[in-house]
């Protein structure tokens, strides 16, 4: 529940930038909600108040009945372990295999060490690399990539996963295989999905509501099918 947040950035010269403009959502347990709009329109900003990566500058965000916006410390840490996230440009450990990408979450977890292998090689199974655990990211394509990205974001059986513009640096084929692979996440695993994109094609493959935003504001919002259904 995203209750009339705003995000003010603080500028040196001139007045603060209002990135979110009291918005207020609510997203349901185990949909796939879009946030769509173009560059600047304030998507990256309220995906990560959603975690707590942004503190918003006024109003609440309760994630599963907690409100993350309050938490500091231990508290927030915890909450966040319910919270996966995804990026466009994957942000994987270089120096580490795919497999060693998705233990790290894991151990920063609080896993315990002899339980960690066999989940990494499960979820591994699940997002199609298992012959890929001992490659380094340099030696995948881009959709792996991505595949990494997601297996270490849904290792500790997340509630909610959150993507940052998750196929922008795919070609289209293979966002196709990447948004596949994320309706099955929220199907078979239950994971509801909070996405935010600028390519409409996206939020018509997979989401079920959309909210479309524009200088901060949320413009419009509902069933996808309803927003983008053409007369
Ligand atoms: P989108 O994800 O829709 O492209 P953003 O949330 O990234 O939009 O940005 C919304 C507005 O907030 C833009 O005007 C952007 O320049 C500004 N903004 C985003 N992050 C910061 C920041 N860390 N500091 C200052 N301004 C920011
Ligand atoms: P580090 O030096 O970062 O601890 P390790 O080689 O010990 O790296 O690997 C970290 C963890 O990653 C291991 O404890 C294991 O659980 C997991 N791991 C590494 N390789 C694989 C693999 N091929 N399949 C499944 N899990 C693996």
């Amino acid at each position: 529940e995203i209750n009339n947040v705003c995000v003010d950035f603080a500028s040196r010269r001139g007045p603060a930038t209002r990135a979110v403009d009291n918005v207020s959502l609510r997203i349901a347990p185990g949909e796939i909600f879009g946030i769509v709009g173009t560059s600047g329109a304030g998507k990256s900003t309220l995906l990560r108040t959603l975690n707590a990566l942004t503190r918003p500058s006024e109003g609440s965000i309760t994630v599963n009945g907690t409100e993350i916006s309050a938490l500091r410390g231990a508290a927030l840490r915890q909450a966040r372990q319910r919270i996966g996230m995804i990026f466009q440009h994957f942000n994987l450990m270089h120096t580490r295999t795919v497999a060693q990408n998705v233990a790290f979450s894991l151990k920063a977890a609080g896993w315990e060490r002899a339980k960690i292998a066999p989940r990494v090689a499960e979820i591994l199974e699940l997002v199609g690399l298992s012959d890929k655990a001992n490659r380094y990211p340099a030696q995948l394509s881009g959709g792996q990539k991505q595949r990494v990205g997601i297996a270490r974001a849904i290792a500790n059986h997340p509630d909610v996963l959150l993507c940052d513009e998750p196929t922008s640096a795919l070609d289209l084929e293979t966002s196709a295989t990447i948004l596949a692979l994320l309706k099955r996440i929220n199907e078979q695993l239950g994971i509801t999905i909070v996405l935010i994109t600028h390519e409409m094609n996206v939020v018509k493959t997979i989401c079920d509501r959309v909210a479309v935003m524009s200088g901060g504001k949320v413009v419009e919002e509902g069933e996808v099918f309803n927003i983008f259904a053409h007369p």
